[in-house]
Protein backbone atom coordinates (compact mmCIF):
# COMPACT_ATOMS: atom_id res chain seq x y z
CA UNK A 1 0.00 0.00 0.00
CA UNK A 2 1.24 3.70 -0.96
CA UNK A 3 1.58 5.17 2.46
CA UNK A 4 2.00 8.73 1.08
CA UNK A 5 -1.33 8.84 0.00
CA UNK A 6 -3.68 10.08 2.18
CA UNK A 7 -7.26 8.85 1.37
CA UNK A 8 -8.56 8.70 4.38
CA UNK A 9 -8.23 12.69 5.37
CA UNK A 10 -11.39 13.75 6.33
CA UNK A 11 -11.66 17.95 6.31
CA UNK A 12 -14.55 19.47 7.98
CA UNK A 13 -17.10 20.40 6.07
CA UNK A 14 -16.18 24.39 7.29
CA UNK A 15 -12.64 23.46 5.93
CA UNK A 16 -13.94 21.60 2.97
CA UNK A 17 -15.34 24.90 1.56
CA UNK A 18 -12.55 27.34 1.98
CA UNK A 19 -10.78 28.65 -1.07
CA UNK A 20 -8.34 30.53 -1.60
CA UNK A 21 -9.20 34.06 -1.98
CA UNK A 22 -9.23 36.00 -5.42
CA UNK A 23 -6.60 38.70 -4.04
CA UNK A 24 -4.14 36.09 -2.84
CA UNK A 25 -4.16 34.65 -5.70
CA UNK A 26 -3.32 37.74 -7.61
CA UNK A 27 -0.95 38.71 -5.23
CA UNK A 28 1.06 35.77 -5.91
CA UNK A 29 1.75 37.11 -9.77
CA UNK A 30 2.08 40.74 -8.72
CA UNK A 31 5.49 39.38 -6.58
CA UNK A 32 6.69 39.60 -9.89
CA UNK A 33 9.21 42.83 -10.07
CA UNK A 34 8.04 44.20 -13.77
CA UNK A 35 4.31 44.27 -12.50
CA UNK A 36 2.69 47.17 -11.47
CA UNK A 37 0.58 46.51 -8.80
CA UNK A 38 -2.61 48.44 -7.93
CA UNK A 39 -3.65 45.04 -6.52
CA UNK A 40 -2.42 44.64 -2.57
CA UNK A 41 -4.02 46.36 0.38
CA UNK A 42 -0.26 46.76 2.20
CA UNK A 43 0.32 50.71 3.56
CA UNK A 44 3.68 52.06 2.64
CA UNK A 45 6.65 50.82 3.85
CA UNK A 46 7.44 54.55 3.77
CA UNK A 47 5.34 54.96 6.94
CA UNK A 48 7.04 52.62 8.95
CA UNK A 49 8.85 53.70 12.05
CA UNK A 50 11.92 51.81 12.13
CA UNK A 51 13.79 54.19 14.35
CA UNK A 52 10.97 54.75 16.84
CA UNK A 53 10.04 50.93 17.12
CA UNK A 54 13.82 49.79 17.34
CA UNK A 55 13.88 52.28 20.14
CA UNK A 56 10.90 51.32 22.30
CA UNK A 57 11.87 47.11 21.76
CA UNK A 58 15.10 48.08 22.99
CA UNK A 59 13.91 49.55 26.25
CA UNK A 60 11.47 47.06 27.05
CA UNK A 61 14.04 44.42 26.64
CA UNK A 62 16.44 46.72 28.97
CA UNK A 63 14.48 47.24 31.62
CA UNK A 64 11.10 45.26 31.56
CA UNK A 65 12.53 41.57 29.94
CA UNK A 66 10.86 39.67 32.05
CA UNK A 67 6.88 40.64 32.05
CA UNK A 68 7.99 41.39 28.00
CA UNK A 69 9.02 37.80 27.37
CA UNK A 70 6.36 35.97 29.84
CA UNK A 71 3.14 34.86 29.27
CA UNK A 72 0.42 37.89 29.88
CA UNK A 73 -3.58 38.53 30.41
CA UNK A 74 -5.65 37.50 27.84
CA UNK A 75 -7.29 40.89 28.34
CA UNK A 76 -4.14 42.76 26.78
CA UNK A 77 -1.22 44.88 28.85
CA UNK A 78 -3.22 47.34 30.99
CA UNK A 79 -1.06 50.54 29.95
CA UNK A 80 -1.88 49.67 26.32
CA UNK A 81 -5.73 49.05 26.96
CA UNK A 82 -5.33 52.30 29.08
CA UNK A 83 -3.92 54.33 26.18
CA UNK A 84 -6.48 52.88 23.89
CA UNK A 85 -9.76 53.73 26.14
CA UNK A 86 -7.89 57.57 26.14
CA UNK A 87 -7.52 57.33 22.52
CA UNK A 88 -11.46 56.91 22.39
CA UNK A 89 -12.28 59.46 25.24
CA UNK A 90 -10.90 61.88 22.63
CA UNK A 91 -14.15 61.96 20.50
CA UNK A 92 -15.54 63.00 23.79
CA UNK A 93 -17.14 59.59 25.71
CA UNK A 94 -15.90 57.72 28.35
CA UNK A 95 -14.00 54.34 27.46
CA UNK A 96 -12.88 52.56 30.50
CA UNK A 97 -9.80 49.88 31.05
CA UNK A 98 -12.31 46.92 30.81
CA UNK A 99 -14.22 47.76 27.60
CA UNK A 100 -11.06 47.25 25.95
CA UNK A 101 -9.05 44.10 24.63
CA UNK A 102 -6.18 43.67 22.61
CA UNK A 103 -6.00 41.57 20.06
CA UNK A 104 -3.48 39.94 17.47
CA UNK A 105 -4.70 42.28 14.62
CA UNK A 106 -8.28 43.17 14.05
CA UNK A 107 -8.70 40.41 11.59
CA UNK A 108 -8.51 38.28 14.75
CA UNK A 109 -10.97 40.10 16.49
CA UNK A 110 -13.39 39.47 12.86
CA UNK A 111 -13.07 35.44 13.37
CA UNK A 112 -13.16 35.78 17.45
CA UNK A 113 -17.05 38.15 16.48
CA UNK A 114 -17.89 35.18 13.90
CA UNK A 115 -17.44 32.76 16.67
CA UNK A 116 -19.43 34.91 19.29
CA UNK A 117 -21.84 35.92 16.92
CA UNK A 118 -22.60 33.15 14.05
CA UNK A 119 -24.42 30.36 14.39
CA UNK A 120 -24.55 28.47 10.78
CA UNK A 121 -27.12 29.72 9.05
CA UNK A 122 -27.21 32.99 10.92
CA UNK A 123 -28.14 36.21 9.07
CA UNK A 124 -25.17 38.72 8.93
CA UNK A 125 -25.85 41.97 7.59
CA UNK A 126 -23.02 43.29 5.33
CA UNK A 127 -22.34 46.50 2.88
CA UNK A 128 -22.37 45.55 -1.10
CA UNK A 129 -19.19 45.63 -1.40
CA UNK A 130 -17.18 44.99 1.81
CA UNK A 131 -13.88 43.99 2.96
CA UNK A 132 -13.17 40.83 1.58
CA UNK A 133 -11.23 39.65 4.79
CA UNK A 134 -14.31 39.54 7.11
CA UNK A 135 -16.16 38.17 4.77
CA UNK A 136 -13.88 35.50 4.83
CA UNK A 137 -13.45 35.08 8.85
CA UNK A 138 -17.40 34.84 8.86
CA UNK A 139 -18.15 32.51 6.14
CA UNK A 140 -16.60 29.95 8.31
CA UNK A 141 -18.75 30.25 10.26
CA UNK A 142 -21.49 29.23 7.66
CA UNK A 143 -23.59 32.23 7.77
CA UNK A 144 -26.42 33.58 5.45
CA UNK A 145 -25.06 36.72 4.30
CA UNK A 146 -27.49 39.89 3.58
CA UNK A 147 -25.89 42.47 1.68
CA UNK A 148 -26.97 45.67 2.44
CA UNK A 149 -27.84 48.24 -0.49
CA UNK A 150 -24.77 51.00 -1.01
CA UNK A 151 -24.96 54.22 -3.38
CA UNK A 152 -22.23 56.89 -4.27
CA UNK A 153 -22.69 57.92 -0.63
CA UNK A 154 -22.30 54.84 0.76
CA UNK A 155 -24.53 52.32 3.07
CA UNK A 156 -28.40 53.58 2.74
CA UNK A 157 -29.64 53.60 6.24
CA UNK A 158 -33.24 53.26 4.94
CA UNK A 159 -32.31 50.17 3.39
CA UNK A 160 -32.29 48.20 6.86
CA UNK A 161 -36.50 47.42 6.34
CA UNK A 162 -37.89 44.81 8.59
CA UNK A 163 -37.62 42.53 6.66
CA UNK A 164 -33.86 42.75 5.45
CA UNK A 165 -32.26 42.67 9.22
CA UNK A 166 -35.15 39.85 10.44
CA UNK A 167 -33.05 38.00 12.92
CA UNK A 168 -29.77 39.64 11.89
CA UNK A 169 -26.77 39.01 14.45
CA UNK A 170 -25.12 42.16 13.66
CA UNK A 171 -24.42 44.30 10.73
CA UNK A 172 -20.67 44.87 9.89
CA UNK A 173 -19.86 48.41 8.79
CA UNK A 174 -16.60 50.56 7.73
CA UNK A 175 -17.61 53.89 8.08
CA UNK A 176 -14.24 55.77 7.22
CA UNK A 177 -12.18 55.23 3.41
CA UNK A 178 -14.62 51.83 3.11
CA UNK A 179 -12.60 48.97 2.27
CA UNK A 180 -13.23 48.20 -1.13
CA UNK A 181 -14.12 51.53 -2.20
CA UNK A 182 -12.82 54.20 -0.40
CA UNK A 183 -16.03 55.93 0.48
CA UNK A 184 -17.17 57.70 3.95
CA UNK A 185 -20.25 57.30 5.49
CA UNK A 186 -21.50 60.75 6.19
CA UNK A 187 -22.84 62.35 9.06
CA UNK A 188 -26.51 62.44 8.47
CA UNK A 189 -26.50 58.55 8.06
CA UNK A 190 -23.83 57.69 10.84
CA UNK A 191 -26.98 58.71 12.76
CA UNK A 192 -29.63 57.49 10.90
CA UNK A 193 -27.75 54.13 10.65
CA UNK A 194 -27.07 53.67 14.65
CA UNK A 195 -30.33 55.24 15.40
CA UNK A 196 -32.10 52.26 13.49
CA UNK A 197 -29.57 49.74 14.59
CA UNK A 198 -30.80 51.00 18.22
CA UNK A 199 -34.67 50.41 17.33
CA UNK A 200 -33.71 47.21 15.99
CA UNK A 201 -31.59 45.92 18.86
CA UNK A 202 -29.08 45.07 16.17
CA UNK A 203 -25.20 45.00 17.19
CA UNK A 204 -23.15 46.99 15.35
CA UNK A 205 -19.11 45.96 13.89
CA UNK A 206 -17.51 49.45 13.38
CA UNK A 207 -14.10 48.44 11.97
CA UNK A 208 -12.06 51.52 11.18
CA UNK A 209 -8.39 50.73 10.63
CA UNK A 210 -8.16 54.03 7.92
CA UNK A 211 -9.95 56.34 10.37
CA UNK A 212 -6.62 58.20 11.43
CA UNK A 213 -5.49 58.64 7.57
CA UNK A 214 -7.71 60.94 6.54
CA UNK A 215 -6.18 63.31 4.61
CA UNK A 216 -9.10 65.39 3.00
CA UNK A 217 -12.49 66.42 4.54
CA UNK A 218 -13.91 66.91 8.31
CA UNK A 219 -13.71 63.96 10.50
CA UNK A 220 -16.86 62.31 11.35
CA UNK A 221 -17.82 61.27 14.93
CA UNK A 222 -17.19 57.30 15.17
CA UNK A 223 -20.76 55.02 15.00
CA UNK A 224 -19.34 54.08 19.06
CA UNK A 225 -19.81 57.57 20.15
CA UNK A 226 -22.94 58.20 18.47
CA UNK A 227 -24.07 54.60 18.82
CA UNK A 228 -23.94 54.88 22.52
CA UNK A 229 -26.09 58.57 22.84
CA UNK A 230 -28.82 56.70 21.23
CA UNK A 231 -28.03 53.17 22.77
CA UNK A 232 -27.33 51.31 19.87
CA UNK A 233 -24.74 48.28 21.14
CA UNK A 234 -21.34 49.18 18.84
CA UNK A 235 -18.13 46.96 18.85
CA UNK A 236 -15.13 49.00 18.05
CA UNK A 237 -12.31 47.52 16.08
CA UNK A 238 -9.30 49.35 16.03
CA UNK A 239 -5.30 48.70 14.91
CA UNK A 240 -1.89 50.01 14.28
CA UNK A 241 -0.94 47.98 11.29
CA UNK A 242 -2.13 51.28 9.27
CA UNK A 243 -1.05 54.02 11.59
CA UNK A 244 2.30 51.93 12.68
CA UNK A 245 2.61 48.73 11.18
CA UNK A 246 0.87 45.36 9.70
CA UNK A 247 3.86 43.35 11.32
CA UNK A 248 3.09 43.98 14.60
CA UNK A 249 -0.11 42.05 14.27
CA UNK A 250 -1.85 44.24 17.03
CA UNK A 251 -5.20 45.69 17.31
CA UNK A 252 -7.84 46.39 19.93
CA UNK A 253 -11.38 46.10 20.32
CA UNK A 254 -13.58 48.13 22.02
CA UNK A 255 -16.86 47.29 23.06
CA UNK A 256 -19.83 46.95 26.36
CA UNK A 257 -18.44 44.78 29.01
CA UNK A 258 -20.53 41.53 28.27
CA UNK A 259 -18.97 41.65 24.19
CA UNK A 260 -15.60 41.73 26.05
CA UNK A 261 -15.79 38.92 28.79
CA UNK A 262 -17.07 36.65 26.20
CA UNK A 263 -14.29 37.72 23.27
CA UNK A 264 -11.72 36.81 26.25
CA UNK A 265 -12.68 33.48 26.53
CA UNK A 266 -12.91 32.98 22.74
CA UNK A 267 -9.37 34.55 22.69
CA UNK A 268 -8.16 32.20 25.48
CA UNK A 269 -9.45 29.57 23.40
CA UNK A 270 -7.87 30.98 20.12
CA UNK A 271 -4.38 31.80 21.60
CA UNK A 272 -4.25 32.98 25.30
CA UNK A 273 -3.21 36.41 24.74
CA UNK A 274 -1.54 39.11 22.53
CA UNK A 275 2.36 38.88 21.89
CA UNK A 276 3.53 40.72 25.54
CA UNK A 277 6.87 41.96 23.88
CA UNK A 278 4.79 43.76 20.89
CA UNK A 279 2.07 45.37 22.92
CA UNK A 280 4.71 46.60 25.32
CA UNK A 281 6.91 48.17 22.62
CA UNK A 282 4.43 49.37 20.86
CA UNK A 283 2.98 51.48 24.18
CA UNK A 284 6.27 52.44 24.70
CA UNK A 285 6.57 53.78 21.09
CA UNK A 286 3.25 55.58 21.47
CA UNK A 287 2.69 56.64 24.85
CA UNK A 288 4.32 60.29 24.46
CA UNK A 289 2.25 61.38 21.74
CA UNK A 290 4.43 60.05 18.93
CA UNK A 291 1.27 59.17 16.65
CA UNK A 292 0.87 63.32 16.63
CA UNK A 293 4.08 63.50 14.72
CA UNK A 294 4.08 60.67 12.70
CA UNK A 295 0.73 60.68 11.16
CA UNK A 296 0.94 63.38 9.82
CA UNK A 297 3.48 62.44 7.66
CA UNK A 298 1.80 59.13 6.39
CA UNK A 299 -1.41 61.34 5.41
CA UNK A 300 0.50 63.65 3.18
CA UNK A 301 2.18 60.44 1.63
CA UNK A 302 -1.11 59.00 1.21
CA UNK A 303 -2.95 62.50 -0.53
CA UNK A 304 0.03 62.97 -2.39
CA UNK A 305 -0.15 59.21 -3.87
CA UNK A 306 -4.04 59.22 -3.93
CA UNK A 307 -3.45 62.79 -6.41
CA UNK A 308 -1.21 60.99 -8.69
CA UNK A 309 -3.85 57.90 -9.09
CA UNK A 310 -6.60 60.46 -9.67
CA UNK A 311 -5.04 62.53 -12.27
CA UNK A 312 -3.77 59.81 -14.01
CA UNK A 313 -7.60 58.00 -13.89
CA UNK A 314 -8.92 61.43 -15.39
CA UNK A 315 -5.99 61.38 -17.95
CA UNK A 316 -6.38 58.02 -19.61
CA UNK A 317 -9.70 56.60 -18.36
CA UNK A 318 -13.09 56.86 -20.47
CA UNK A 319 -15.44 59.73 -19.68
CA UNK A 320 -17.91 56.44 -19.27
CA UNK A 321 -16.07 55.23 -16.22
CA UNK A 322 -17.03 56.20 -12.69
CA UNK A 323 -14.20 56.42 -9.59
CA UNK A 324 -14.59 56.90 -5.73
CA UNK A 325 -12.53 60.38 -4.46
CA UNK A 326 -11.18 59.16 -1.06
CA UNK A 327 -11.21 61.28 1.52
CA UNK A 328 -8.52 59.15 3.08
CA UNK A 329 -7.30 55.98 3.23
CA UNK A 330 -5.62 53.75 0.39
CA UNK A 331 -8.31 52.66 -2.24
CA UNK A 332 -10.16 54.29 -5.15
CA UNK A 333 -13.28 52.33 -6.62
CA UNK A 334 -13.95 52.17 -10.41
CA UNK A 335 -17.24 51.59 -12.02
CA UNK A 336 -16.69 50.73 -15.78
CA UNK A 337 -19.49 50.69 -18.44
CA UNK A 338 -21.79 48.32 -18.35
CA UNK A 339 -21.15 44.94 -20.08
CA UNK A 340 -17.28 45.07 -19.61
CA UNK A 341 -16.06 42.05 -17.23
CA UNK A 342 -12.81 43.74 -14.87
CA UNK A 343 -12.10 39.74 -14.02
CA UNK A 344 -11.02 39.33 -18.10
CA UNK A 345 -9.51 43.20 -17.88
CA UNK A 346 -7.40 41.73 -15.61
CA UNK A 347 -6.10 38.88 -17.34
CA UNK A 348 -5.14 40.99 -20.25
CA UNK A 349 -3.45 43.58 -17.70
CA UNK A 350 -1.47 41.34 -16.33
CA UNK A 351 -0.56 40.09 -19.92
CA UNK A 352 0.90 43.82 -20.10
CA UNK A 353 2.09 43.67 -16.44
CA UNK A 354 -0.32 45.70 -14.40
CA UNK A 355 -2.76 44.23 -11.87
CA UNK A 356 -6.13 45.30 -9.98
CA UNK A 357 -8.36 43.47 -8.10
CA UNK A 358 -11.46 42.89 -9.90
CA UNK A 359 -14.62 44.18 -7.61
CA UNK A 360 -16.53 41.04 -7.86
CA UNK A 361 -15.51 38.94 -4.64
CA UNK A 362 -15.97 41.90 -2.33
CA UNK A 363 -19.77 41.29 -2.77
CA UNK A 364 -22.00 38.32 -0.67
CA UNK A 365 -25.44 38.07 -0.63
CA UNK A 366 -26.27 39.31 -3.71
CA UNK A 367 -25.20 39.22 -7.17
CA UNK A 368 -22.05 40.57 -7.81
CA UNK A 369 -21.73 43.78 -10.76
CA UNK A 370 -19.00 42.27 -12.98
CA UNK A 371 -17.68 45.88 -14.03
CA UNK A 372 -15.95 47.20 -10.88
CA UNK A 373 -13.02 47.01 -9.73
CA UNK A 374 -10.50 48.23 -7.07
CA UNK A 375 -7.13 50.70 -6.99
CA UNK A 376 -4.76 50.78 -4.22
CA UNK A 377 -2.08 53.06 -4.55
CA UNK A 378 0.12 53.95 -1.84
CA UNK A 379 2.98 51.79 -2.62
CA UNK A 380 3.55 52.73 -6.07
CA UNK A 381 6.00 55.41 -7.39
CA UNK A 382 4.67 57.94 -8.82
CA UNK A 383 5.82 57.02 -12.52
CA UNK A 384 4.59 53.62 -12.62
CA UNK A 385 0.95 54.99 -11.48
CA UNK A 386 0.96 57.04 -14.65
CA UNK A 387 2.34 54.48 -17.14
CA UNK A 388 0.22 51.43 -15.38
CA UNK A 389 -3.45 53.38 -15.75
CA UNK A 390 -2.42 54.42 -18.99
CA UNK A 391 -2.32 50.93 -20.19
CA UNK A 392 -6.16 49.99 -17.79
CA UNK A 393 -7.17 52.89 -19.86
CA UNK A 394 -5.82 51.50 -23.39
CA UNK A 395 -7.35 48.10 -22.71
CA UNK A 396 -11.16 49.43 -21.64
CA UNK A 397 -10.87 51.54 -24.92
CA UNK A 398 -12.99 54.77 -25.03
CA UNK A 399 -16.37 56.00 -23.91
CA UNK A 400 -19.20 54.23 -26.24
N1 LIG B 1 -10.36 45.44 8.44
C1 LIG B 1 -10.11 46.02 7.26
C2 LIG B 1 -11.17 46.82 6.63
C3 LIG B 1 -8.86 45.88 6.65
O1 LIG B 1 -8.65 46.48 5.46
C4 LIG B 1 -7.86 45.12 7.29
C5 LIG B 1 -6.47 44.94 6.70
N2 LIG B 1 -6.38 44.89 5.34
C6 LIG B 1 -8.17 44.52 8.51
C7 LIG B 1 -9.41 44.71 9.06
C8 LIG B 1 -7.18 43.66 9.25
O2 LIG B 1 -6.16 44.41 9.74
P1 LIG B 1 -5.15 43.92 10.86
O3 LIG B 1 -5.46 42.49 11.19
O4 LIG B 1 -3.80 44.11 10.28
O5 LIG B 1 -5.41 44.80 12.04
Amino acid sequence: MDMSTATHTVFSKRATQLTSSAIREILKITERPEVTSFAGGLPSPEGFPVPELRAAFDKVLDNQWASALQYGRTEGYTPLREWVAAQMSREGMTVDTDEVLIVSGSQQALDMLGKLFIDPGSRVLVEAPSYLGALQSFSLFEPQFQAVPTDERGLVPEALTDDLTRDARFIYVLPNFQNPTGLTLDRPRRQALVERCADLGLPIIEDDPYGELRYAGDPQPSLLKLGRAVGASVIRLGTFSKVLAPGLRLGYVVAPREVISKLVQIKQATDLHTAMVTQMAVYEAVRNGFLETHLPKVRALYQRQCGYMLEALKAYFPTDARWTHPEGGMFIWVTLREGIDTTQLLQAAIARNVAFVPGAPFYAGVKAPTNTLRLSFVTVPEARIRAGVQVLGELIGPAR
